[in-house]
């Protein structure tokens, strides 16, 4: 509450730690109920973030926290579906074929440009953010929380908000200074990934979707390709980790040479330029203890991580910031709010989806699904539902079942399929 070396007071009834797209969701969210936030940022933006593949629910979330109009104004790529293509078999996703209401459309964003918009849109409304400025230390035993941040110059000053948001990502402050850390039930996988002047021929790709790309022999690992407005494009590889670090070599080599598998990808890629250096994420799935705690909520990647290959990362972020943002304001508004059952438990329930999809993705039901020539429509409306992130949205079959509805698709489509050789 008060600055060590200036004496000066803070008086701000929400410190969110962070200032990610959860971080700014958040903020804006509060600061529009008439909330004094205090949002504090380790690094200057704008910052480079991998991630740039949004979904469609995302711009709902967008909107509820008054930004859509300043996201849709600045010109990023246009994305509507994501594409899979296996050893030339391809299938598209297109979003506005979804089941469930809301946009069917969203964008592919350089996360350095995007996030940086939505928070110098979060202080426009009147948050107060602060960049360069680290959590260091967290006390949630008194009666407030004491929150200590670090500044640039090493000055240290102590906040006493009436509660927090940890927005800190893959920061994860409050799980590592309160213990709240646990294992992701996910095998270590790692990224390797950059930006490229992609140089792809107009026509030879489809720029609004996303290019998810299963590597020719090994269905566990994937590239993907994101392109932008900019004729830039992001690229990476996923794979678990010890399959990766085979790899000899700098990161660019690792990289260029898994691409080279895959004679599709290298061939659209044949004229790609490096835009930033090539970099490595390893084993970043994470998982928490606990979502909550008096004074403190998690959001984001702050609690937990599942995996890129569905692009849910950041729409997950916004949809726990926007779900503790309206909570918080209940709460001071003097009703009481059971964050289990009303934050954890129901933010869960899309991540258990998201979960079900990685899974079925790993184990190949999803993948035999995905790329099954004759889906029926109803169930591919479903399916695409999910993956244009409505995995909130109860009236979906496979919201909160995934894995073993999957399973079950899985196998129709497989005897499908033999039925189809067969016959032929
Ligand atoms: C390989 C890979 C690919 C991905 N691809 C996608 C994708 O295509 N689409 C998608 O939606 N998601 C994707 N994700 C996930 C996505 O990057 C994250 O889910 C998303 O950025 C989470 O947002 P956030 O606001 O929770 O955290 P972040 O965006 O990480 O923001 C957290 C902020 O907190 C700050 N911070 C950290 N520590 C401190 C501290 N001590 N004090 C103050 N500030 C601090 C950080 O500097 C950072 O700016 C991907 C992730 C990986 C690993």
């Amino acid at each position: 509450m008060i600055h060590k070396q200036t004496g000066e007071k803070f008086l701000n009834e929400v410190l969110i730690i962070g200032a990610g797209p959860a971080g700014s969701v958040a903020a804006a969210m509060l600061v529009q109920k008439g909330y004094r936030v205090l949002v504090l940022e380790k690094q200057l933006f704008p910052r480079f973030s991998v991630g740039e593949s949004l979904l469609a629910q995302s711009l709902g979330l967008i909107e509820q926290a008054g930004m859509l109009e300043a996201v849709q104004a600045a010109g990023f790529q246009y994305k509507n579906g994501a594409a899979f293509a296996h050893n030339g078999r391809y299938s598209t996703f297109n979003f506005a074929e979804k089941s469930s209401p809301g946009f069917g459309y969203t964008y592919q964003v350089p996360r350095g440009e995007f996030d940086h918009l939505l928070i110098k849109e979060a202080a426009r409304m009147g948050a107060e953010v602060r960049f360069e400025v680290e959590i260091i230390a967290a006390d949630f035993s008194g009666e407030r929380p004491r929150i200590t941040a670090r500044g640039k110059d090493g000055s240290e000053e102590l906040h006493q908000p009436r509660f927090v948001l940890d927005a800190s990502g893959f920061g994860r402050v409050l799980p590592r200074l309160l213990g709240l850390e646990s294992p992701s039930p996910f095998p270590t996988r790692s990224a390797l990934f950059t930006q490229v002047y992609d140089g792809i021929p107009s026509g030879a790709f489809d720029r609004q979707k996303i290019r998810v790309t299963t590597h020719p022999k090994f269905r566990d690992v994937w590239f993907w390709l994101i392109p932008f407005s900019n004729g830039k494009a992001s690229i990476g590889v996923v794979a678990r980790d010890e399959f990766l670090q085979q790899y000899p070599g700098s990161n660019e080599d690792r990289l260029w040479a898994l691409h080279r598998e895959d004679p599709e990808l290298s061939a659209l890629l044949a004229n790609a330029k490096p835009a930033l250096p090539v970099g490595e994420l390893r084993g970043y799935a994470a998982n928490v203890s606990r979502m909550w705690g008096p004074g403190y909520a998690l959001l984001g990647n702050a609690a937990e991580f599942l995996d890129p290959v569905f692009s849910s990362g950041v729409t997950i972020a916004m949809k726990s910031a926007n779900m503790a943002a309206g909570l918080l304001d209940r709460q001071f508004r003097g009703e009481t709010v059971d964050w289990e059952a009303e934050f954890a438990a129901p933010l869960k329930l899309g991540v258990e989806t998201f979960r079900g999809f990685v899974e079925g993705w790993y184990d190949g039901s999803l993948q035999d699904v995905i790329y099954y020539p004759r889906q029926d429509p109803k169930i591919r409306r479903t399916i695409c539902s999910v993956l244009a992130g409505y995995a909130w949205d109860t009236s979906n079959p496979y919201v909160g079942r995934a894995k073993q509805r999957l399973h079950t698709l899985a196998q129709l489509c497989r005897q499908g399929e033999a039925q189809a050789d067969s016959a032929s």
